[in-house]
């Protein structure tokens, strides 16, 4: 998986290359999703959502260029698999997720896995996690149509926030806010395709099609 979809595709930060060798990504899908899991696609993880493709997890990890110090928000904790990589490679997570179903097995997963530096809430990550605050990462993984204006308050004095921006129930563009004391400049990068960050968790819980 590691050499075929992420490295074959200019993913060479080797912190995350090493991340994504060991975390093993089986354990964050049910019985039924393990045999497609280290597979090319995003995977069903239940209420409609899905685990993120390997090779996303791999790009928008090598796009925070963590150095193992930062501070990272993540909303849409979904499967728990980024969550992981994240805590293996930042120095503290806070991970939202709207649907308790989806967060409470992924907490046992990387309690099981050994990653204690990480503290869930269950909520609409859309709010951030003002208490928290502020955060050199942000990481989004699911679409909308704008940046949520509370995500941008919450970063921190050189921060980077990414989330994919554009039509929810279609295509979107991987988008990156960096903050530089008040000023914030919003860069564009490759098209993808997530699943919508949601109001609700009775719409997220709606059956939906996968990202
Ligand atoms: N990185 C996760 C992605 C899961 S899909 C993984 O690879 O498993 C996106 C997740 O965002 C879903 O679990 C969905 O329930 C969650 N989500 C959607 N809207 C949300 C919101 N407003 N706040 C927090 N989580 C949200």
């Amino acid at each position: 998986m590691v050499h075929r979809q992420l490295q074959s595709r200019g993913i060479t930060d080797r912190r995350v290359i090493a991340a994504m060798k060991w975390i093993p990504r089986h354990r964050f899908v049910t019985p039924r999703g393990r045999g497609g899991c280290y597979e090319d696609h995003p995977v069903p993880i239940g209420f409609g959502q899905t685990m993120s493709q390997p090779f996303m997890v791999g790009l928008m990890t090598a796009m925070l260029e963590l150095t193992g110090r930062e501070r990272v928000l993540e909303v849409g904790t979904g499967s728990g698999y980024q969550t992981a990589i994240l805590a293996e490679l930042a120095g503290q997570v806070w991970s939202v997720e709207i649907i308790p179903e989806l967060q409470f097995p992924a907490r046992r997963v990387l309690a099981d896995l050994g990653f204690f530096n990480v503290a869930f809430r269950i909520g609409d990550g859309r709010l951030g996690w003002p208490e928290a605050a502020p955060f050199d990462r942000i990481l989004v993984a699911a679409a909308s149509s704008s940046v949520p204006q509370p995500l941008v308050e919450q970063l921190a004095d050189g921060g980077v926030l990414l989330i994919p921006i554009g039509e929810t129930d279609g295509y979107q563009v991987m988008t990156t806010v960096r903050r530089s004391g008040a000023a914030t400049r919003t860069t564009h990068g490759v098209d993808c395709r997530f699943v919508p960050l949601r109001a609700d968790s009775a719409s997220a819980a709606a059956p939906g099609r996968g990202s």
